[in-house]
C-alpha cells in the first residue's frame, strides 16, 4: 500500500511516500521555516503534494502532537476527530493547529483515501493515575485537565518494538527504558510493553534537559523570575522553551558543536554536556526503581543514535544496575539498531 506520511510541524513540514508492505521509502523531503512563507503551511503542503502522483496515494498518515486523553491509538479522521484535535489546541498551541492544517490540505488534495491521525500522546495513555496526576488540587485536574500526557509516543513505541525484535522476545514480556534524545528529549518506562511513566508532562517542557528547553525545574522559579525581572508570563514561558536547556547553559543547542567545544576545553560546553547526561542518569535510576527489572535500555533520535559520548557518559557508573556499555560496540553510528552492551 502506498502511504503518504506527513509531519506538519510548527515551523517545518517533513514527508515521506512509503510502500507500507516493504517499508521502502519512495520519496521524502522537508520544507523548513514554512511559517515565514506567504501562504504558510497550506501553500507549502499544496506544493509538496503537487510534486507527487496524488492518485497513487492509498492512505495518508498525519502526526498529531496532542490528543489529550481522547485518543489511545491512531484513528481514521472524521469530523468528530477534527473537533477533538481542535479541543487539544490549548495544550499545544503551536503544533496542533499546524497538524490540523496538514490534515485539511491533504483531505482536499486526496479526498478519496483514508486520512489517519497518529498521536504523540497515545502510547502514554496507559500511564496509571499515580504517574499521570500532579499533586495539585483535584478540581484543576477535573476542570482544566491538568495532568501528564507525555510525548514522542510514536518514537518510544516504535523503538520498544524494535528492541523486542532484536532480543527476540515478545514486547509484552519486556521491561524497557527508552531514551529519545533529539532536540526535544524524553525518557519512558515501558512495563510489559506498555508505557507506565514518561518524563514529558502536560507539555513537552518537563523532564530531561533539551536543546532549548529547561526540562525539570523548581516551578517557583517561574514566579521568582517574573517578580525579579518584571517579565510577563509569555516571556518567561518563551525563555524556558526557547532559550534554556543546552543553549541556555552554553550558548549552543547542537550536540555536535557542544561535544567539539567541550573537547577543546570550553568549560560551559563541558558543563552543558555533563548536565545533559546527569539528568538522563537520574531518570534511568528512577525508572529502574519503578520497573523493578530492566530488560533493555534504548537510545534513539539524533543524539541517542549518533553520539557514543552521550551514551557512554549517561550510563557511566550504572554497573551496579547491570548497565555496562562496551566501548568498542558503542563507538558506532548506524541507520539500523545495534547492541552496545
Ligand atoms: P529533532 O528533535 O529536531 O527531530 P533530531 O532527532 O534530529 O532532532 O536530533 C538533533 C540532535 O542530534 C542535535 O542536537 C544534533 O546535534 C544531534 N546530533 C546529530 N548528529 C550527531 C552526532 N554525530 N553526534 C552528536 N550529536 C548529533
Amino acid at each position: 500500500m502506498r502511504v503518504f506520511v506527513i509531519n506538519c510541524g510548527s515551523s517545518s513540514i517533513r514527508y515521506q511516500l512509503l510502500d507500507s508492505d516493504s517499508g521502502r521509502v519512495l520519496q521524502k523531503g522537508k520544507a523548513e521555516r514554512v511559517h515565514e512563507l506567504e501562504g504558510g503551511h497550506g501553500e507549502a503542503l499544496k506544493e509538496i503534494l503537487s510534486g507527487l502522483d496524488a492518485s497513487s496515494i492509498e492512505a495518508v498518515g498525519h502526526r498529531v502532537v496532542h490528543g489529550g486523553d481522547q485518543f489511545f491509538d491512531s484513528v481514521i479522521v472524521d469530523d468528530q476527530v477534527i473537533d477533538a484535535i481542535h479541543r487539544c489546541d490549548v495544550y499545544a498551541p503551536l503544533h496542533n493547529p499546524a497538524n490540523l492544517l496538514g490534515i485539511e490540505v491533504a483531505m482536499q488534495s486526496t479526498p478519496q483515501v483514508p486520512q489517519v491521525a497518529v498521536f504523540d500522546t497515545a502510547f502514554h495513555q496507559s500511564l496509571p493515575d499515580h504517574a499521570f496526576r500532579y499533586a495539585i488540587p483535584q478540581n484543576l485536574y477535573q476542570a482544566h485537565h491538568v495532568r501528564r500526557y507525555g510525548f514522542h509516543g510514536t518514537s518510544h513505541h516504535y523503538v520498544a518494538k524494535q528492541a523486542a525484535r532484536i532480543i527476540a522476545r515478545p514486547l509484552n514480556s519486556l521491561n524497557l527504558i527508552s531514551l529519545h534524545l533529539g532536540n526535544g528529549a524524553s525518557a519512558t518506562a515501558v512495563k510489559e510493553g506498555k508505557s507506565i511513566d514518561t518524563s514529558m508532562g502536560m507539555t513537552p517542557l518537563e523532564g530531561l534537559i533539551m536543546g532549548t528547553r529547561s526540562g525539570d525545574i523548581d516551578p517557583a522559579i517561574v514566579f521568582y523570575l517574573a517578580r525579579q525581572t518584571g517579565l510577563g508570563r509569555d516571556a518567561v514561558e518563551s525563555i524556558l522553551n526557547k532559550d534554556s536547556g543546552l543553549k541556555g547553559i552554553c550558548g549552543f543547542n547542537d550536540m555536535r558543536e557542544i561535544e567539539m567545544r567541550a573537547m577543546e576545553g570550553d568549560a560551559r560546553a563541558q558543563l552543558a554536556f555533563e548536565m545533559f547526561c546527569y539528568r538522563i542518569r537520574k531518570y534511568i535510576g528512577a525508572y529502574y526503581a519503578v520497573l523493578g527489572r530492566l530488560d533493555a535500555l534504548i537510545f534513539t533520535a539524533g543524539i541517542g543514535e549518533k553520539s557514543p559520548l552521550v551514551r557512554e557518559r549517561s550510563c557511566r557508573g550504572l554497573t551496579h544496575l547491570g548497565i555496562i556499555i562496551d566501548p568498542q560496540k558503542n563507538d558506532r553510528t548506524a541507520n539500523e539498531a545495534f547492541e552496545i552492551q
